[in-house]
């Protein structure tokens, strides 16, 4: 049997044996290094281990039976094709050993680079760098330090003093100083200090040194950073990594040789062009880390023009053959160009529409393919406010736009102290001289990150365009100081609390608030934009992809509006009706004195006068909306919440009470008012008398509001508008409620209507889990279903809306019981499953049967998704979501599955 799962079980791929299609299997970075030796491009030979045995390996704190041996296979062949064994004294070939996971994470995991060096091939490894001593000191040494840091868990300062030391020493801050006698001591130091943390010396078998590098990729995946960002991107946490095992090629050779990453199209703004930066004579990571400054990758041009019109062919073939944006990183040794990486390159929400708008024109990708390439996060991104600015605001520094939006709040120095102040609500931006991954926490609380150093590639750039997050990299008039919680910059100190401006999209950054200003996609949206700025290539862009994802999609998106500014504004965002009008703010205001009268109510007449008073306003109110909405259907929710709410809170009341008694005054209408609220007081009003039960308790009450719709229907429609009402019962749990309230307005209706041509609909919101369970008696009553998510999530896992996410959420997001707060994106199996269930026996019940959701789920993407493949006819949502649904609905339509592209 164990013979049998040894065969069976593929552990290792040769790059040539793979491709992009195997990501699960490889990860990404595998994957792509398998395509891109395939298409013939010059990719260093290695292998991938896959994620099964990642997956193996965690699962037992063991490498899975077979894998030692595939593994010595693949490297006997790769040292085949090298001509080179793996620290061989005389001539070793080295590798680098590099995670790679499905979903890209960058700078979560663990890469170590010239694994095969020793005491000995360090020799040899000088000789075949035509005794370049100090090249093969400084390999050494970068070994020792990622190896110690990240397979031993040696703290990384201790290596960066040492260095800083050395540098100190020689008098000079330039790591190119130290010249090979230099590195050699540090060596040294090196392993006395790996000797010091671990108990034994530097690993001098070049085997050995590779499986433990392996063996800390694999581990990688659950480190704290790695976890914190997958939660945050939310990808799912049993994916594992893969590992690519690749022969070293060297960009610190000399002048000629160099690294480097590059883009097909802007990632910020999706401009055609050569995008990226290079760094001559440097290793790896040196560009990413954002440790030296680099050169805008055109100066190449200058210095390689061989190997940079190389490059820009294999950027144009690899373009051609993904179809998008593709990064790339690349190192050039002594003049010979070698693909290191490509991917489907990450990129801002402004660029993802612009760049699918390039390639449908440029014949690449159908709309289809447009419409699923962009997602309703990033429109949601591009309908923030950007800056308002006039000359009062002159920027004090300019970094790079790195990732885009408009940034204000109070300065902070670490991530610790951005979390803390967010958690008291405070906005904050993350200042740094560059960030890595241990800042993500504070990245996640900031509203913003601006930093010193680094390009567009640096971590804090990458990471922020992943999360959305304004960024600004780069600003090196910044002076950071983090240890003072000082920057000093035009001659002014900003100091930790300070508030500061950052634009993520110019790169400016300001001192002070500057204001905002809506974005130019709502003013598309809401046709307010300059008629100059209509041809801007991303209003094109937004314009044409929601003009296919309206002529794809099959789910209706309504709004939930509930005055008439709010109808107009969500109709000029598309909305096609109002999904719910919630009629509870209606009785605020001014209108609190008649709600008074009506609950304190001390005989019938007492009670009918009030509602008298307030059916006139109430009709005005339903005027107004259904004007707005001429000729869409409107809903229109019965009054829900209990009705306490409309009275002054308990403690107030009975404090003012007794401070009027006190002073000998009359306080018999308070009294009155005290004993009413005392009366009405609930435990757990989410639960009590509210919705439907309050229809049934209070005479009079839905009459007056359903008399008002049906007479504000006939006097629009009668004045040449045209209103379609549908009249809905919120919180029924059983068909007998809906019944009797359906009886009385069924009355007053045709009374009301008459021949005046209007319709109304009367229908039921499900959102209480016995509704959904017996949806199919309830149909036989309800002309339409409105899913009432909020409701229908609190109820079903029995926790109180109002409490619950500040009370424990976090936890249960920590602990991976939610992916994400069930109030915001539906619960599929849970909460979904009653509405799967109400959907399907309700239209069992009663064919043709109207479905639609309100609650807040309507506007959330993946929830849309969810909405689509049950079935339902619409969608619900605010108006600024209306677009964010229209566009995901447009995707459900093109992509049933409703994955994202990443
Ligand atoms: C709901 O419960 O989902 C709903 C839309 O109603 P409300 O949020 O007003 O309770
Ligand atoms: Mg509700």
């Amino acid at each position: 049997m164990a013979a049998q799962q040894r065969v069976d079980n593929k552990y290792v791929y040769d790059f040539a044996e793979g491709n992009k299609d195997l990501k699960d299997l490889l990860g990404g970075k595998g994957a792509n290094l398998a395509e891109m030796t395939n298409l013939g491009l010059p990719v260093p030979p290695g292998f991938t281990i896959t994620t099964e045995a990642c997956k193996a390996y965690l699962a037992t704190g063991r490498e899975p039976a077979g894998l030692a041996e595939q593994i010595e296979a693949h490297l006997e062949s790769l040292e085949r094709g090298m001509g080179r064994k793996l620290g061989d004294p005389a001539d070793p070939l080295l590798v680098s050993v590099r995670s790679g996971a499905k979903f890209s994470m960058p700078g979560m995991m663990e890469t170590v680079l010239n694994v095969g060096l020793n005491d000995r091939s360090v020799v040899g490894l000088s000789a075949q760098a035509g005794g370049n001593d100090r090249f093969a000191w400084d390999s050494y040494r970068r070994l020792i330090q990622m190896f110690g840091k990240t397979v031993c868990e040696v703290p990384g300062e201790e290596f960066e003093h040492a260095i800083d030391e050395a540098k100190r020493a020689k008098g000079t801050t330039n790591d190119l100083d130290l010249d090979a006698d230099d590195l050699r001591a540090l060596v040294d130091t090196y392993k006395k200090i790996f000797a010091e943390h671990t108990g034994r010396e530097f690993p001098q078998e070049p085997r050995e040194q590779l499986d433990l590098a392996i063996r800390a990729v694999f581990e990688s995946w659950n480190a704290e950073r790695a976890i914190v960002y997958r939660r945050q991107e939310r990808i799912p946490a049993d994916l594992g990594t893969a590992v690519n095992v690749v022969a070293m090629v060297f960009g610190n050779l000399g002048p000629d040789s160099g690294t480097g990453v590059a883009f097909t199209r802007d990632p910020a703004s999706g401009a055609q062009g050569i995008y990226g930066d290079y760094l001559a004579n440097a290793q790896g990571e040196d560009v990413v880390a954002g440790i030296r400054n680099t050169v805008p990758l055109q100066e190449l041009e200058r210095i390689d023009r061989k190997s940079y019109d190389e490059l820009l062919d294999y950027m144009a073939r690899l373009e051609g053959h993904y179809k998008d944006l593709c990064d790339i990183e690349f190192t050039i040794e002594r003049g010979k160009l070698w693909m290191l990486q490509t991917r489907v390159g990450k990129r801002t929400a402004a660029a993802a529409f612009v760049i699918a708008g390039q390639l449908v024109d440029e014949g690449l990708i159908d709309l289809d393919e447009a419409l699923h390439r962009v997602n309703g996060a990033q429109l949601a991104q591009l309908m923030f406010p950007r800056f308002k600015l006039d000359h009062e605001f002159e920027p004090v520094a300019k970094g790079i736009g790195a990732s885009p939006g408009a940034a204000v709040g109070k300065v902070v120095f670490s991530s610790d102290r951005a979390v803390e102040l967010a958690a008291e609500g405070e906005p904050v931006i993350l200042v740094r001289r560059e960030t890595n991954p241990d800042d993500l926490n504070g990245m996640i609380a900031a509203r913003g990150i601006l930093t010193s150093r680094g390009g567009k590639t640096s971590h804090a750039a990458v990471v922020a365009r992943g999360m959305g997050k304004t960024c600004v990299s780069g600003a090196d008039e910044l002076d950071v100081n983090v240890p003072a919680k000082t920057f000093t910059v035009a001659g002014q100190t900003v100091n930790e609390g300070d508030v500061v401006s950052v634009d993520g999209t110019t790169g400016n950054v300001y001192l002070g608030e500057v204001p905002v200003m809506p974005s130019e996609v709502v003013q598309y949206f809401e046709g307010t934009l300059d008629p100059e700025r209509i041809d801007d290539p991303l209003v094109r862009a937004v314009h044409r992809i929601m003009t296919h994802a309206d002529a794809t999609r099959r789910l209706r998106v309504r709004t939930n509006a509930d005055t008439g500014a709010d109808a107009a504004r969500a109709r000029r965002f598309g909305a096609e009706g109002i999904g719910l009008c919630r009629t509870e703010h209606m009785f605020l205001g001014d209108r609190r004195e008649l709600v008074e009268r009506l609950i304190l109510a001390g005989t019938d007449r007492e009670r009918e006068d009030a509602l008298a008073a307030l059916l006139p306003l109430q009709r005005a109110d339903f005027i107004e909306i259904f004007r707005e909405m001429a000729g869409l259907p409107v809903t229109v929710r019965l009054i829900d919440p209990p009705l306490h709410e409309f009275l002054p809170p308990l403690e107030q009341l009975a404090v003012n009470v007794a401070v009027a008694q006190e002073r000998g005054e009359d306080v018999a209408k308070e009294e009155a008012l005290l004993a009413a609220v005392r009366r009405m007081h609930e435990e757990n009003p989410m639960l009590g008398l509210r919705g439907v039960r309050l229809g049934l308790v209070i005479p009079g009450l839905f009459a007056m509001q359903v008399r008002a719709i049906a007479e504000a229907s006939v006097e629009v429609t009668r004045a040449g508008g045209s209103a379609c009402p549908e009249i809905m019962v919120p919180l029924v749990g059983a068909v007998q409620e809906l019944e009797t309230v359906r009886a009385e307005a069924e009355k007053i209706i045709a009374e009301v209507v008459g021949d005046s041509g209007v319709e109304v609909l009367i229908g039921t919101m499900i959102e209480v889990p016995r509704a959904a369970l017996t949806a199919g008696q309830i149909a036989e009553a309800a002309q339409f279903f409105s899913f009432g998510t909020n409701d229908l999530t609190q109820m079903a896992w029995g926790f109180s809306r109002d409490d619950v996410e500040g009370a424990f959420f976090w936890r249960y997001l920590e602990l991976g019981i939610f992916g994400i707060s069930p109030f915001e994106s539906i619960d599929r199996d849970g909460v979904g499953r009653l509405v799967r269930i109400a959907a399907e026996e309700g239209r069992a019940a009663r064919p043709g049967l109207k479905l639609g959701v309100c609650g807040e789920h309507g506007g959330d993407p993946d929830s849309v998704h969810f909405f689509h493949e049950v079935g339902l006819d619409y969608v619900s949502c605010s108006p600024f979501r209306v677009p964010v649904a229209r566009l995901e609905a447009g995707r459900a339509a093109v992509h049933p599955t409703g994955s994202d592209p990443r």
